[in-house]
């Protein structure tokens, strides 16, 4: 028998029948990544349902030396969560670690174990009147181990930066079998060096994550579209239709009167902006402005108000004149 029969063997006893998939129709959706680019093979995938069954799987792979891939949702970018091709590996799932620990509005802050589905957990948030503040476009598949693995940083990241910023805490078995425990949530923990934060983005290779501390934040309490940005964003598209389709348009968007309002409006500032293109062009036409030196052509354009010109003209004079 070689290291990895013995292993998943070894594993059955460990994880019960739950724990141990060898089916290779169960295990063949879990080995090619979320691109289909990378295609892997691994003889089983281990599920188990807590730490503690995580740290026996990790002691039992280390003493059989055989390497285990972690995997959340298998929906990372760059194939980190599949096996190799040759079927050395074996997938560890933590999908079956889906529970969420505690959740509090007063301390903003959940614990939420590895398996955790990122929907589900802005669902549990959300019952509380807070919001976990990332999301992505793979919220109702990825996990939250996954999400801490990757550092994933998704829509809001600008606002509320990436996981790292997010967690407060990590709770991981280390490739020994033993167990980190940093879930204190602290603001300040300066007990030695943030194996923490070495784990966040490290892609399963420093340990296996199993819980994650995560900072809330209150829910939105109430959203508001601008109308009148609204009602002028319909007007430039209708500006860009036919006549015809776009009165149509307005009058089933019932814009059509602010349209025709706004049209009067904008036709009577085109009016006076040619009325005053053709002042100033007549203006000049008498006196070429280049021709002129600086102070005339100061009072030429202070012409019609000769109080605020002259007093302009004035400050431009030299002191010593
Ligand atoms: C539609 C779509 C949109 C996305 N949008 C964004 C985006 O906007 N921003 C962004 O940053 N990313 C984005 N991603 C990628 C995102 O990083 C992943 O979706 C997510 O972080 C991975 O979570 P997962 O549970 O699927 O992890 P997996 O894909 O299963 O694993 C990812 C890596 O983490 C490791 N890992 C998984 N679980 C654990 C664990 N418990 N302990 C240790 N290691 C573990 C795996 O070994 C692997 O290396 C997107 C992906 C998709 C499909």
């Amino acid at each position: 028998m070689d290291a990895v029969s013995k292993l998943i063997s070894a594993a059955g006893h460990a994880l019960g029948p739950k724990g141990v998939i060898t089916d290779p129709k169960e295990i063949e959706p879990w080995v090619t990544d979320w691109r289909g680019r990378v295609h892997g093979s691994s003889p089983a995938i281990f599920a188990p349902a807590s730490t503690e069954e995580v740290a026996a799987i990790v002691r039992l792979a280390a003493e059989h030396r055989v390497p285990l891939v972690p995997q959340g949702g298998n929906t990372g970018m760059v194939a980190g969560a599949t096996p190799a091709a040759d079927g050395s590996q074996i997938l560890l799932s933590m999908r079956r670690m889906n529970r969420i620990r505690a959740i509090s509005a007063d301390n903003r802050l959940a614990v939420a174990e590895a398996g955790v589905v990122l929907a589900t957990l802005h669902e549990a948030a959300n019952d509380i009147g807070m919001r976990f503040p990332l999301t992505l476009g793979a919220r109702g598949s990825c996990t939250i181990g996954g999400l801490t693995s990757t550092n994933a940083g998704g829509t809001q990241v600008l606002r509320f930066g990436t996981m790292r910023s997010l967690v407060a805490g990590v709770e991981a078995v280390l490739p020994d079998g033993s167990v980190h425990d940093g879930l204190t949530g602290l603001k300040k923990d300066n007990r030695g060096y943030s194996l923490d934060q070495l784990l966040i983005g490290a892609e399963g290779t420093l340990g296996v994550v199993t819980a994650v501390a995560l900072r809330l934040v209150p829910a939105v309490a109430a959203r508001a579209v601008d109308a009148r940005g609204y009602a002028f964003a319909r007007l430039w598209i209708a500006q860009r239709l036919p006549r015809r389709i776009a009165i149509d348009w307005l009058r089933e968007q019932r814009l059509y009167r602010f349209a025709v309002d706004r049209g009067r409006r904008r036709a009577h500032h085109l009016y006076a902006r040619r009325l005053r293109r053709r002042d100033r062009g007549a203006r000049s036409r008498c006196a070429p402005r280049r021709a002129q030196p600086r102070h005339a052509r100061r009072s030429l354009h202070a012409e019609g108000r000769p109080a605020h010109g002259a007093l302009q003209q004035s400050r431009r004079q030299p002191r010593w004149q």
